[in-house]
């Protein structure tokens, strides 16, 4: 079944090229270019999930959200927001929007299908792949095994798990103590420079021929999986 995606942006050419990326990933797509017309869309079908853009005229984005939210057939459909630059996903998540996730502008059509497939293996299991996919970077869960492009890499279990996080949660930075307690577990007593040493074997075993790096490191504040490495 392939996931049925909503997507809001009035911006005519940032609509086409979401359509336009969308659809080449798999999904199908609606769009609407405001919260009336997104509305109208809603009513003749269900999407699996809203891509929503925060800034747009009339209703606002962050309206709409609520608005969603307090439809019966809409309040648990997934919402991913659009965000400008300087509009800080971090103080917008802690408004009561009731958004799942925020991908600020601009943003690789990469990153934002991981993250649409991200959210929708959360939300809904039913969609979950046996296939996650970053850049040129492919790990499959069955076979148990990551490819870098069409050449096969090979990671230890602990380098395995820590990818697995990264892909699973594209674009976001995580502190090394976040990421030993979901990688490692709480219960193990390891000290936070294993993190360091565990991604700079991860790097590595990624970084072959000349590959871009797509792991970046953020001054005192973690890791995270993004394209933005590459530069
Ligand atoms: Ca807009």
């Amino acid at each position: 079944m392939r996931p049925f995606i909503l997507v809001v942006e009035d911006e005519p050419p940032l609509q086409k090229l979401l359509a336009y990326n969308l659809g080449a990933a798999g999904f199908e797509v609606a769009a609407a270019f405001d919260g009336e017309e997104a509305i109208t869309l809603l009513e003749e079908r269900t999407p699996d999930l809203v891509l929503l853009d925060w800034m747009l005229p009339q209703l606002s984005g962050l309206e709409l959200c609520r608005r969603l939210r307090r439809r019966q057939t809409t309040a648990h459909v997934p919402i991913i927001m659009l965000t400008a630059r300087g509009e800080e996903p971090d103080r917008l998540r802690g408004l009561d929007t009731g958004a799942d996730d925020f991908i600020t502008k601009p943003f690789s059509p990469a990153e934002l299908v991981a993250r649409i497939r991200a959210v929708l293996r959360r939300v809904r299991p039913a969609f979950a792949e046996d296939v996650l996919e970053f850049h040129d970077l492919r790990m499959d869960l069955a076979a148990h095994r990551i490819y870098r492009g069409e050449q096969e890499i090979h990671l230890s279990p602990t380098e395995f798990r820590l990818l697995r996080h990264f892909l699973e949660n594209p674009g976001r930075v995580f502190s090394r103590n976040q990421l030993l307690d979901r990688v490692w577990g709480t219960d193990l007593d390891i000290e936070l420079r294993t993190v360091d040493a565990t991604i700079r074997r991860l790097r590595r075993a990624l970084n072959i021929e000349d590959r871009p790096d797509l792991l970046r490191t953020v001054r005192a504040e973690g890791y995270s999986l993004d394209q933005t490495a590459c530069a």
